[in-house]
């Protein structure tokens, strides 16, 4: 199976599209570029809106009234509106809720001093002459250091290839935007708890480059636009019904990546 097409003009690459060409690249191109399919928010989309709400409210509070018992409430309060229906089943939605909860916990009580962030939740949005296309990202808390700044993302996705892009991504956003890389850049994964750490220096900015010109050539062909192998987004999918009658082809495009 391959889609077949004309060309696709990219004039904006951003982060959430980004994660869902990762995440398949099939849902993206009939959802997001052909518009073929109504869009339909999944768990994993809706946990990560709940995620990104918890974190910025949390450093929005005065670093003395951050505590294990504010933070538990304001996961508790952000938390208790997601209905346990768009989830596969509710043992599903109790193993995302145990998860997000403890590693939240954790992951947000080791930053609970941070005083004034940098950013928070703040989209930069630039022109990169060596892409040739403009570049946006939500940069979730940031933090000046003595030499430098330090950034840092909480995703629910723990895919590898998810956190290298988005990992690409922030380096040359950052780089763009402030003509100064980062000291530091962490990813947090809230459901599996694993934290990935980088230390970015000149010589990744050009790796970076290369990076986001090869995705850029990638996504301009529509037959690059290929199934994921099955994953628990896939029964929320506004495509699934489809997606059984096409043929199973390795994703070429993610090897191509690596
Ligand atoms: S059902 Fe799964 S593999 Fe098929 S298009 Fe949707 S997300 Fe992709």
């Amino acid at each position: 199976m391959s889609i077949k097409g004309s060309y696709i003009s990219i004039k904006t690459l951003t982060d959430d599209h980004l994660e869902k060409f990762m995440n398949c690249s099939f849902k993206f191109y009939y959802q997001d570029i052909l518009k073929a399919v109504k869009q339909q928010y999944d768990w994993f989309q809706i946990t990560q809106y709940v995620v990104n709400q918890i974190v910025k409210q949390f450093f929005e509070i005065h670093p003395k009234t951050r505590s294990l018992f504010t933070l538990f409430h304001l996961i508790d309060w952000k938390w208790r509106r997601v209905g346990v229906n768009v989830f596969e089943s509710k043992r599903h939605y109790y193993e995302v809720t145990a998860k997000m909860t403890d590693h939240l916990l954790k992951m947000l009580m080791d930053h609970k001093n941070l005083q004034h962030p940098l950013f928070l939740y703040e989209k930069f949005r630039v022109f990169n002459e060596e892409i040739g296309i403009h570049l946006s990202m939500v940069f979730d808390v940031g933090e000046w250091t003595n030499q430098s700044y330090i950034l840092r993302k909480f995703l629910v996705s723990d895919k590898m290839e998810v956190v290298e892009a988005f990992k690409h991504m922030a380096i040359v956003v950052s780089r763009t935007a402030f003509q100064k890389l980062p000291e530091k850049m962490e990813f947090y994964s809230v459901l599996s708890g694993k934290v990935y750490e980088y230390f970015p220096t000149e010589n990744d900015y050009k790796d970076s480059l290369n990076y986001l010109l090869l995705v850029k050539e990638v996504m301009k062909e529509p037959s690059n636009y290929i199934k994921n192998s099955p994953d628990r987004r896939c029964a929320s999918c506004p495509l699934y019904v489809d997606c059984q009658n096409v043929g199973k082809q390795e994703f070429t495009v993610r090897r191509k990546l690596n």
